[in-house]
């Protein structure tokens, strides 16, 4: 189905619900009536599509136990012990609140490279599509307790766009404090709701430079712009709702108040996976005949590649850049950077003496390659 306008949402086949701590969190404690509308809302979107919930909270809640200061933000570790005790009744408000309505609740903590690792991903969908198979409604959080500065998500707007992917959702629907992205500051006069966007341009971007956060979540616009773009590249739809109120959802979707990230890609899963990868492991800087070709959709051969940077296994995430430095791309590396270094400028009948063994087709395969 298409997701052309904010009432289509409520026919999405499979849906991410994210919900942020400044809403199930206000001083410390549970907005439990709020979350029971909530649960009333996901009770009756299953009777037609299957919901997975990315829940924040735990830091929210668990520094208000623990009496930390700045919500449990001060520091890493903070954060961390915070999230340990808060995800203890973030589970048990989700598991009360779907249990009202006869609705199992699954626990599911991810890290970064959960969704990131080629190998992982592929576990945490087969997770995923299990419970929603068996009846349960996952409640996916990050698995704050563990992860370091470098392997978190830190915000669970991209978390969910995420999982989304991983899931194989049609549309993420982010409840906020807001009503949705502005085209200037919303403190603005004049600033006006952006009912629809088709692609997140540097344009759209520039209107989120203004603050939008309440302070207890680490979202802000610019992350779910971010989570916008992984999201319309994997050709989910994606909304920001104002979720403040009781019902939050048919508030939204009824007065059509919010703004829609239209998908921009029917691109196969495994390719969106790769598009919104974060952090590739290297760069391979190609030559002018070789970026030519690629814009042809040829794959990255080794005569074409004139430099190596970083460490990398095979299967990595790398990016490819052309010969001016610029990003033409990234995909996953057919060969460790030694090899790379070591073929890189050969032709093929050349590169197995380097090698030691048959050279494998092309360095980076255009099945397993996004372009920029
Ligand atoms: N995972 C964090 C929590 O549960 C929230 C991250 C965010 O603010 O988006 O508290």
């Amino acid at each position: 189905m298409t997701i052309a306008a904010l009432s289509d949402l409520r026919s999405a086949r499979r849906l991410v619900i994210k919900v942020g701590s400044a809403l199930l969190v206000e001083r410390g404690a549970p907005r439990a009536q709020w979350l029971a509308t909530l649960a009333t809302e996901i009770a009756e979107l299953r009777t037609h599509s299957e919901v997975i919930v990315v829940s924040s909270g735990a830091i929210a809640l668990g520094a208000a136990k623990l009496g930390l200061t700045r919500g449990g933000r001060g520091s890493l570790a903070d954060a961390q012990a915070a999230a340990s005790v808060g995800q203890v009744g973030l589970a048990r408000l989700w598991s009360d609140a779907l249990g009202n309505h006869d609705i199992t609740a699954a626990q599911m903590l991810v890290t970064l490279g959960d969704l990131e690792d080629r190998r992982r991903y592929l576990n945490a969908s087969a997770t995923l599509a299990r419970l929603l198979e068996a009846g349960a409604v996952p409640v996916v959080n990050e698995n704050d307790s563990v992860a370091t500065e470098e392997i978190r998500f830190g915000d669970n707007d991209r978390l969910a766009a995420r999982v989304a992917q991983a899931a194989g959702a049609e549309a993420v629907l982010l409840l906020s404090d807001v009503d949705g992205l502005y085209d200037r500051d919303p403190h603005e006069d004049g600033a006006v709701l952006v009912e629809r966007v088709e692609g997140v341009t540097p344009e759209v971007i520039a209107m989120a430079s203004g603050a939008s956060s309440s302070g207890l979540g680490s979202g802000g616009m610019l992350a779910k712009l971010q989570a916008a773009r992984i999201a319309e590249r994997a050709g989910i739809a994606l909304a920001i709702l104002n979720g403040t109120r009781t019902s939050p959802i048919s508030r939204a979707l009824d007065s059509g108040t919010g703004t829609l990230f239209v998908p921009q890609s029917d691109a196969s899963a495994r390719k969106a996976w790769l598009g919104g990868r974060l952090a590739p492991a290297g760069v391979v800087t190609v030559d002018q005949g070789c970026m030519t070709a690629l814009e042809n959709g040829a794959s990255v051969l080794a005569a074409g590649i004139t430099a190596i940077e970083g460490t990398f296994a095979r299967g990595d995430l790398v990016a490819i850049h052309g010969p001016g430095g610029e990003r033409l791309g990234q995909g996953l590396v057919e060969y460790t950077s030694a090899e790379c270094s070591a073929i890189l400028g050969l032709r093929e009948e050349q590169q197995s003496e380097k090698l030691g063994y048959a050279p494998r087709a092309a360095v980076i395969h255009r099945d397993h390659m996004v372009h920029a």
